[in-house]
């Protein structure tokens, strides 16, 4: 189907059940869709995703011979790759396909006001429309993948991935900055909801990956430069003790590289007494005697956790999440050491202990006569060391009381944070980071696994804090996703990229220094040299485009002439010269 056709526009507004429907007129904005210029079809249906919604499109491109397809209906991340599959099966190119976001642009955010929203809705099926009409087919390109995964982290997650994507056949490079692997768990005492320590659990998973033949792992190194696009990445490491450097070539990459205990300075007097410690510090003293003061070697009678420290706190950035980790190790810990003491208390906010096998540890710590004592959020308990005990003192939401403890030793279930050289990390591999400043996920819902660096996975407590067993999920998740990737060998990439035009280039690096993912970069060959973009790694952001002062860069498939068009259709608009087809 040639671009040079005289355009044959149809034209499919959806309902989305009631959630567009509810709020406009979707039958209005369809029928006056069908008088627009070179609109040979237009309707509203109940759900256009639906199988139903997809094989009337592919109908009326047989019956009517159509050429170019607009869906108003909900946003393109969600269903515009189910559209284009639909128009490509009847031979129409994809780039030939617009979608409008009726729902979240219009039926969501103007939820009463029925007039507006269907005034909104026409504006924008009309811009679409008269885009559509100046679209320009597309090549589908392709790119090949080395079949080699780097694995950054060495922790539960990254053995994981690596032990995964090994048996699938492919190769793996773990890059773990410690001298040993197995990350936080290998050093914590006790794993809920086992009762095996974190290095039992961990020996034969490490075992395995240390003489996997398809598996390198390189401790004590570092990323230190990341460079290519997806399948085809070039990463250099560098061995922190000997300085000594590698290159290697690698297909996809997965960014397992955890988090940090939070030390709670500032919070309940941490610091100020050697018998004031977080949990992660409790989880690595040996367990095999009784619980002793790391002061002065006197058995613990007196034993006091308080949750949430660090997390859970509105307004303090970095510490609003929920650690999600420690209501369940709290009450595994406490109910271990619980007849080892005379008395073990527990100062909650709330107790989340959400995950498998998890609510049990919560009753099996109370049926070990560990006390829960709920304070009020907005007044947490008091830790005095003045007097030379650790007196706590808090009130009591159930018992509507003042309390006071002296306790002889203070565990805070300090919450789960990025390890500080995070910034470095998503620097390398252009990751972003959430408010938890753990690193985002290309979408929460829908790509919890992958990134908007193509080719790089994230899994883990390098997503979010999380349990051992939910970092474990994540890893074969991610682990499927790479091989994916390696197992087609080839990969599809977008063409909607920037272009230089080289003749108008006028050599200023403008466009190098504006792109946020490194895509273009300065052509030496040519004599001025002339900006060059490398289509793999364009996100087709159109930044270069904007900051480019000379007018030669060119966005495929968001042109000046297809942008100036919209504003045309949607300043300029006439019923009657519509009708008369001589409107835009
Ligand atoms: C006190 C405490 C108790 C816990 N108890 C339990 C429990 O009982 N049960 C449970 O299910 N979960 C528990 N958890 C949670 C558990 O520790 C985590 O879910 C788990 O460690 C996550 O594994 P991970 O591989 O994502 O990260 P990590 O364990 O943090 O491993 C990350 C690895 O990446 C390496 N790394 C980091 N940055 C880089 C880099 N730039 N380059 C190279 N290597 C890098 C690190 O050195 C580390 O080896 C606990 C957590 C805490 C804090
Ligand atoms: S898991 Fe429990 S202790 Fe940890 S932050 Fe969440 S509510 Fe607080
Ligand atoms: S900004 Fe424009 S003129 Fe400057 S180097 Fe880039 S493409 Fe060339
Ligand atoms: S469109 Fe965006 S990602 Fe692509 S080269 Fe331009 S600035 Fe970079």
């Amino acid at each position: 189907m040639s671009d040079t056709q005289e355009p044959r526009i149809g034209v499919f507004v959806c309902h989305c059940g009631h959630n567009i429907a509810g709020y406009l007129d979707v039958e209005k904005v369809a029928k006056q869709a069908g008088d627009l210029p070179n609109v040979v079809y237009s309707v509203d249906e109940m759900f256009m995703c639906s199988d139903a919604g997809q094989q009337l499109i592919k109908d009326k491109i047989k019956e009517l011979n159509l050429n170019r397809v607009v869906v108003a209906s909900c946003s393109p991340r969600m269903h515009e790759p189910t559209f284009r599959r639909a128009v490509e099966e009847e031979g129409v190119n994809r780039y030939m396909f617009d979608q409008v976001n009726l729902r979240e642009h219009v039926s969501w955010c103007h939820q009463n006001e029925w007039d507006n929203a269907t005034e909104k809705a026409w504006d924008l099926v009309r811009m679409s429309v008269a885009r559509t009409r100046k679209l320009e087919s597309l090549p589908v390109k392709t790119v090949k993948v080395t079949p080699r995964t780097l694995v950054v982290g060495g922790g539960i997650a990254g053995l994981r991935a690596a032990m995964d994507i090994a048996e699938r056949g492919f190769e793996v490079v773990i890059v773990e900055k410690d001298s040993e692997l197995g990350g936080h768990v290998r050093k914590y005492t006790h794993i809920f909801p086992t009762d095996q320590s974190g290095a039992e659990i961990l020996k034969p998973l490490i075992k395995d990956v240390k003489k996997h033949k398809r598996i390198t792992v390189m401790l004590n190194n570092k990323v230190t430069e990341f460079d290519g696009y997806i399948g085809n990445f070039l990463v250099t490491v560098k061995n922190q003790k000997t300085g000594t450097e590698e290159k290697l070539d690698i297909g996809t990459a997965i960014i397992t590289s955890g988090f940090e205990p939070f030390k709670p300075k500032g919070y309940y007097s941490y610091g100020e007494s050697p018998d004031i410690i977080t949990l992660a510090e409790l989880q690595e003293i040996p367990r095999s005697e009784g619980l002793v003061r790391p002061s002065d070697g006197k058995p613990v009678k007196k034993l006091v956790f308080i949750g949430c420290a660090g997390s859970r706190e509105p307004g303090n950035i970095g510490h609003e999440h929920c650690s999600r980790y420690c209501c369940s190790a709290t009450a595994k810990a406490a109910s271990d050491l619980a007849n080892r003491v005379d008395e073990v208390m527990i100062l909650y906010q709330d107790v989340r202990t959400y995950g498998r096998g998890h609510e049990e540890l919560h009753r099996l710590a109370r049926a070990n006569h560990v006390i829960y004592s709920k304070f009020p959020r907005d007044m947490k308990p008091n830790v005095d060391t003045t007097s030379g005990e650790i007196r706590i003192t808090w009130r009591d939401v159930l018992a509507a009381a003042d309390l006071q403890i002296d306790a002889d030793l203070l565990v805070l279930s300090s919450a789960m944070v990025p390890p500080e050289d995070i910034v470095e990390t998503s620097k390398m591999f252009s990751l972003t980071r959430s408010p938890d400043g753990f690193f985002n996920p290309e979408h929460i819902k829908l790509a919890p696994l992958t990134t908007h660096t193509a080719g790089v996975m994230i899994a883990g407590t390098a997503q979010a804090a999380k349990n051992a067993s939910e970092s474990v999920i994540d890893a074969s998740g991610a682990a499927a996703k790479a091989v994916a990737l390696m197992a087609a060998g080839e990969v599809e990439i977008e063409s909607t990229v920037s272009h230089v035009i080289p003749d108008l280039c006028s050599s200023c690096h403008t466009c190098v220094t504006a792109c946020p993912y490194g895509a273009i970069s300065m052509d030496s060959e040519h004599d001025p040299p002339i900006a060059i973009v490398q289509e793999a790694k364009c996100k087709g952001c159109g930044t270069c485009a904007a900051a480019c002062p000379s007018g030669a860069i060119v966005m495929y498939h968001s042109t000046d002439d297809q942008i100036m068009t919209m504003v045309e259709a949607f300043l300029c608009y006439s019923p009657e010269l519509a009708k008369r087809g001589e409107s835009v």
